[in-house]
């Protein structure tokens, strides 16, 4: 049984993977067995990303770019195969939530978050997926959200593209998975991150959300690390298209 979920042999390419969820994703795949690429635009965060993964005997790497900048994810994708070769595996963490109340909102700030949260995810999967074609065989996982379904204040523009990546997810499915790529979404309830810093801060906030899961507290990242291992690893060959819910069952309440 093991064996299905080894990762041995397999490079990851994952966006936003300095810090919170995209940081655990990755030190997930490596526990797993995978070489790991990480990237966004701060160097600091994602050498401290590679350095964890190298003290637990992993190997690891770094690219330093803005997945907003689209006419430049082509260059990107040839940056992640260079370390270990061409990724079997992306997952697509890197995210931002500017939460303006919809009158604030403008043009600038609606694309970059929907560039970064939809736009990325496509642009660097079309890239990846024709060198995991040649190998009959390649993961996609994208994250979803609590707001793929649900509605929150001030977050039109970050709802919009999560429920995309729903949709976006069940396309590449369609389009990917008889050449034995999968394309799955794992969509986190409230975790403890950078992104959710500033709702964390007002504890009763926090403790609101915890009542609404089933399980009765918000997400732990280690939480996340046996759905990543399943989604990119031949545990889950026959899965795609879906969207994983690692909420504690807020969304089944
Ligand atoms: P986070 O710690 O802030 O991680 C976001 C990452 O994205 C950062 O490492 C950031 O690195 C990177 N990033 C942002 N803009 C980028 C850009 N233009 N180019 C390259 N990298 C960029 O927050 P997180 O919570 O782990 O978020 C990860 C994903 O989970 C996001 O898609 C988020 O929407 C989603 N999510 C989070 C939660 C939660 O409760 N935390 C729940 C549901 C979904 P740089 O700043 O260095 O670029």
């Amino acid at each position: 049984m093991a064996a299905l979920f080894d990762l041995t042999g397999r490079v990851a390419f994952v966006t936003g993977g300095g810090s919170g969820i995209g940081r655990r994703m990755a030190e997930a795949l490596a526990a797993a067995g995978a070489a790991v690429v990480v990237a966004g635009r701060r160097t600091g965060p994602l050498a401290e990303t590679a350095v964890t993964v190298q003290a637990s005997g992993g190997r690891a790497a770094a690219v330093t770019a803005d997945l907003g900048d689209l006419p430049s994810l082509d260059a990107v994708a040839v940056l992640a195969a260079e370390p270990f070769g061409p990724p079997d595996i992306l997952v697509n963490a890197a995210g931002i939530n500017l939460r303006q109340p919809a009158e604030d909102v403008t043009l600038e700030s609606w694309e970059q978050t929907v560039a970064v949260q939809l736009s990325a995810p496509f642009f660097l999967a079309r890239a990846l997926v024709p060198a995991m074609r040649e190998r009959g065989w390649g993961r996609v996982i994208n994250i979803a959200s609590l707001q793929s379904v649900r509605a929150m204040p001030n977050s039109m523009p970050y709802g919009a593209a999560k429920g995309g990546i729903c949709q976006l997810t069940r396309a590449m499915a369609e389009a990917w998975s008889r050449h034995g790529i999968t394309a799955n979404a794992i969509a986190p309830g409230f975790f403890p991150t950078e992104l959710t810093a500033p709702v964390f801060a007002d504890a009763s906030r926090a403790a609101e959300m915890a009542a609404r899961t089933a399980i009765g507290r918000n997400g732990r990242l280690e939480d996340l690390d046996g759905p990543t291992v399943f989604l990119a690893s031949r545990a889950s060959d026959y899965v795609t298209g879906q969207t994983l819910f690692v909420d504690g069952g807020f969304t089944a309440k």
